[in-house]
């Protein structure tokens, strides 16, 4: 039997205009993929109801699953809900239900549901809903019967990525796992966090692993210097699911065990430094010298104040021991991370970056150094430089010497 197809539907303005990329059919992309299920289209079209009808009718007529999102808000030029009713020729219905949830947000956020919304509990006749536990705009659950006798299914969902995630994952998958039956295999998922090593090189230390014919397969991805390996896991039933993931990971650990720092989707290198410092009790600092200070957006963003205890941009900074140590007195924290230098980015090409990388500790003898080179594009190299500074203070932590110093010196990549 093939596999089930899909079509992947952007809807607005913001994205036809160029105004707003269009990141919600990439995840998607994603998700059907790993239910073994294959996109074949990508659509994306503007607030015109003649034109949303037109892409509904085009992609339920070449794919077994339509997956869209945005257009389900209360205003005028949101049309999902006429285009689908358009579509399938049936008039919109209220379902109570769906209304007395979008009025007990209102509710809960000591608001009078002004009389708009009422039109986003309006469904086309037969449709289901897609609950939407944080916002307003349910989703559309509807199956488009073909002119050539089959079927598709449409699931209109909103364009807000956070509550397009969630309703897809709680309600879309479990409904079209249901619906592939026969094709009914239990799908798991994993993903390893790694940074040290750029995206080829980290390919090539796999090998075999990432064949499209594997099982489990193992994807990668990078985003901003760090790379995703999501292992995804397909079997009669969970406990085998994860026995093939737990194998696949011990696999990865043999083959690029010195990259990984963490596991899940939302893990990153600030996590993972902070979750040791609050292990430790301990507090840090940071110094970030040039042209960025990633370091304190991120770990400010992350990190509760009892492990982080601020950051400054200067344009240049003593690293000696003795000076790191009175700030560390100064600011009644533990270790000091400084990163010397973030360089200008005023270039389209790829930059090389020289850097010095300093932890001290309070104590005598905790102080480390490490030099790099790094390159990459401008739009992720203050990124990577941020990131080259928390895995090495990670990597100090976790060999928890007394004392000592190292130097590494990892190829641009
Ligand atoms: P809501 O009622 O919550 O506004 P909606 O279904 O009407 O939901 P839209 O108004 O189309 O959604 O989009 C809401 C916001 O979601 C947009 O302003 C945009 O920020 C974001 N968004 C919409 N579509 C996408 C997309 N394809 N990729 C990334 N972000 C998107």
């Amino acid at each position: 039997m093939p596999s089930p197809t899909a079509e992947i539907i952007s809807i607005g303005d913001e994205m036809t205009s160029g105004a707003r990329l269009d990141t919600n059919s990439q995840w998607l992309c994603q998700q059907m993929g790993e239910l073994g299920i294959v996109v074949r289209f990508k659509s994306m079209v503007g607030d015109s109801l003649q034109d949303n009808v037109d892409v509904f009718r085009i992609a339920a007529s070449r794919a077994d699953f339509v997956i869209a999102t945005g257009g389900l808000g209360p205003t005028a030029d949101d049309l999902t809900r006429d285009s689908l009713a358009l579509l399938v020729d049936r008039p919109l219905v209220l379902n109570a239900a769906a209304l007395s949830h979008i009025e007990s947000l209102f509710v809960g956020r000591g608001r009078e549901m002004p009389a708009s919304n009422r039109c986003q509990a309006m469904f086309p006749e037969g449709a289901m809903e897609i609950f939407n536990p944080r916002g307003t705009a349910p989703g559309i659950d509807l199956v488009v019967d073909r002119p050539d006798g089959g079927q598709a299914r449409v699931f209109a969902l909103p364009g807000v990525p956070a509550e397009m995630k969630e309703m897809f994952i709680a309600t879309v998958v479990p409904r079209i796992v249901d619906q592939i039956g026969g094709q009914r295999r239990v799908i798991r998922q994993a993903i390893v966090k790694c940074f040290g090593l750029g995206e080829s090189d980290m390919e090539a230390r796999l090998g075999e692993m990432i064949s499209r014919t594997r099982s489990p397969r193992v994807g990668i991805t990078v985003s901003a210097a760090t790379i995703s390996l999501r292992i995804t896991a397909e079997a009669d039933d969970s406990g085998v699911c994860e026995a093939m993931i737990a194998e696949t990971r011990r696999e990865i650990d043999v083959l690029a065990g010195e990259f990984v720092f963490g596991e899940g989707e939302s893990c990153e290198l600030q996590h993972v430094v902070a979750e040791i410092l609050q292990r430790r009790g301990q507090r840090m600092v940071t110094v970030e010298i040039g042209h960025a200070a990633p370091l304190a957006g991120w770990l400010a963003d992350v990190v509760p104040r009892t492990v982080y205890a601020g950051g400054s941009i200067e344009s240049s900074v003593d690293h000696s021991s003795e000076s790191l140590r009175r700030r560390l007195q100064a600011g009644d924290a533990d270790w000091a991370l400084v990163v010397d230098r973030y360089p200008t980015l005023h270039t389209d090409d790829d930059l090389v970056a020289e850097l010095l990388i300093t932890l001290c500790g309070r104590k005598e003898g905790e102080y480390w150094q490490t030099r790099q080179r790094l390159g990459g594009h401008p739009g992720i190299l203050h990124a990577r430089i941020g990131k080259a500074a928390l895995a090495f203070a990670r990597s100090v932590w976790l060999r928890s010497e007394p004392s000592g110093h190292e130097t590494t010196t990892p190829q641009p990549g």
